[in-house]
């Protein structure tokens, strides 16, 4: 407790005031409490009323001096208690100046817990519409700032450059449903203005003032204040206004690449479906490349490497959302917008780097031990099914399957699963248990190998007989490219165990690329792998073979 705060600990506290039209509360006692927030919790239903908050914010150095106004109107017919809660901690310094009350009686209970207070306003009312007014000033440093205080606190790191006030350091949290308005009357000039509202999903949605105004609808509200730049971009998307927003700082030409991925991702799902898409750039607390999905944005910490990945989430996390496999779909649609060939052979590396043996049907929640299987293999194993049962039926079944996910609980990965693999058993008219059974429920990786090659010559051609083996147990229809001085000719053959090819060429094959479009991540696949003592990736020396003067590539 500091000095600044006004109120004083004492064991109880209770002022009753009564009178008409308003009066004023400017000293509070507060008694020890547990736990300030169970009491919170605890306490009755949510009622139903409006807030709004005016907020003048400044700086002094790092730490942020907010001067609010909390304004809470009310209209009830019989007494009620309203609870406000409030956080004082080494950070976050909370002091309430007055409290002023129209149209009711009101007495005041406070408890301080060591870093949270809460406040009880026990509501008579004496007018059929009740206004109470909070004065207050809170100091908050958001570059000390590490509690996590929600889900989302995780992923926001407040830094010079940007950084978020939570609720906590800019108002008292009441139980109230219903709209909130927050006003932020003047902030430091050099910073762009933003804010999240968590809504009752657990979704996180980005808000962009209007005149400084936020209409959020009672959920946890984030301001944000960032060195942005704002750049905008309206496009159509199957004929509706798409409005695109970037605050960055890393140049206009964001905004046009978020425009490219909505139009890519929609054309081979279903159209965007949302008004807008705001990318706001923020700082994570674990690594350089960290970002999350939100209801019509996303943010991260920088726009390669993460943003056309959180962005997919607005389909697979959001308008359906099928639980953990929700990031094997994100990573997957990912590759829609500029894949390389090179890209894919990391892609395929990280896979095969992988250091668990989970099956994805196992894994039900994201963690840092499952992330290489859940997000580099399930997204190439959704590249491996798009093979087996060609663009067209793959596309469709996507669609099918965000629909049928959009309408009903889709969370739990098994039963998802199974929706998955009916989908695409219906569309093709064929069993597929054997592709969901390897990829979904093993861990392991296909290996393919050339085990003899043959080469006849007759009068004009050559006749190419190759054995394809695979020893890992997948059965999987296979690339095989037979390369000649003259053409490339690519067959598809299905190897299950062991598998024969017959080709004629004119010329004499020089090379055989084994999946040479990279559909399947396989054993010698890729030249790349994680070092995962230094967390870097490395290239490794791809085994050179040749049978009977003719390369043998595996790719
Ligand atoms: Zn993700």
């Amino acid at each position: 407790m500091k000095a600044r705060f006004v109120v004083v600990i004492f064991l109880v506290a209770f002022i009753v005031m009564c009178i008409n039209p308003s009066h004023t509360f400017d000293k509070f006692q507060f008694s020890k409490t547990d736990n300030a927030k169970l009491l919170f919790e605890r306490n009755e239903e949510s009622i139903r009323g409006n807030s709004s908050i005016s907020l003048d914010i400044t700086f002094d150095g790092w730490n942020v001096t907010i001067k609010g106004i909390q304004e809470i109107k009310l209209s009830l017919s019989s007494p009620a208690t309203i609870p406000l809660l409030f956080e004082n901690s080494s950070i976050s310094k909370f002091d309430i100046e007055k409290i002023e009350v129209y149209g009711a009686k009101v007495s005041v209970e406070g408890f301080y817990d060591g870093r949270y207070g809460l406040l009880l306003l026990n509501v008579s009312p004496n007018k059929s519409r009740q206004k109470i007014r909070i004065f207050y000033t809170s100091h908050y440093q958001p570059l000390l700032d590490v509690y996590m205080r929600d889900i989302i606190e995780w992923h926001m790191k407040s830094t010079e450059d940007y950084f978020y006030l939570p609720p906590e350091a800019y108002m008292l949290i009441p139980k109230i449903d219903r709209g909130a308005t927050i006003n932020v009357e003047s902030y430091p000039t050099n910073y762009t203005l933003a804010g999240i509202l968590k809504l009752p999903n657990n979704k996180y949605k980005p808000l962009l003032p209007e005149r400084g105004t936020f209409y959020a609808n009672g959920g946890r509200f984030y301001i944000l204040l960032g060195r942005w730049d704002i750049y905008k971009k309206n496009i159509v998307i199957d004929g509706k206004n798409v409005d695109v927003i970037a605050l960055t700082d890393e140049g206009e030409w964001v905004v046009d690449e978020l425009a490219k991925i909505l139009k890519a991702y929609s054309s081979r799902l279903i159209p965007y479906p949302y008004n807008e898409l705001i990318y706001i750039r923020l700082k994570g607390h674990r690594s350089e490349t960290e970002g999350f999905g939100l209801y019509g944005g996303a943010a991260g910490t920088q726009f390669k490497s993460v943003i056309p990945h959180e962005v997919a989430h607005n389909w697979f996390g959001i308008y359906a959302e099928l639980g953990v496999l929700d990031e094997s779909f994100a990573t997957y649609t990912s590759s829609f917008y500029n894949l390389t060939s090179e890209q894919l052979d990391y892609w395929e590396g990280i896979c095969l780097s992988s250091r668990d043996w989970t099956p994805i049907v196992d894994i039900n929640t994201v963690t840092r031990k499952h992330q290489t299987n859940l997000y580099q293999r399930g997204g190439f194993i959704l590249r491996s099914l798009q093979f087996v049962v060609g663009d067209e039926i793959f596309f469709k079944g996507v669609r099918e399957l965000l629909e049928t996910c959009h309408a009903r609980n889709c969370t739990q990965t098994e039963e998802t699963l199974n929706l998955v693999k009916e989908i695409y058993e219906n569309l093709t008219e064929r069993n597929l248990d054997w592709f969901f059974k390897e990829w979904f429920y093993t861990a392991g990786y296909p290996n393919f190998t050339v085990s003899s090659l043959k080469i006849t010559q007759n009068s004009g051609y050559y006749t190419l007989i190759l054995n394809i083996t695979e020893e890992n147990g997948f059965a999987m229809p296979l690339e095989v490219r037979i390369v000649t001085l003259a053409e490339n000719i690519t067959k598809r053959i299905f190897v299950n165990g062991s598998s024969f090819l017959e080709v004629k060429t004119k010329e004499r094959p020089i090379m055989i690329i084994l999946d040479p479009n990279d559909w399947i991540a396989n054993i010698n696949g890729s030249s790349y792998r994680i070092n995962w003592e230094k967390f870097t990736f490395e290239k490794i020396e791809k085994e050179e073979l040749e049978i009977n003067e003719v390369k043998v590539v595996v790719n």
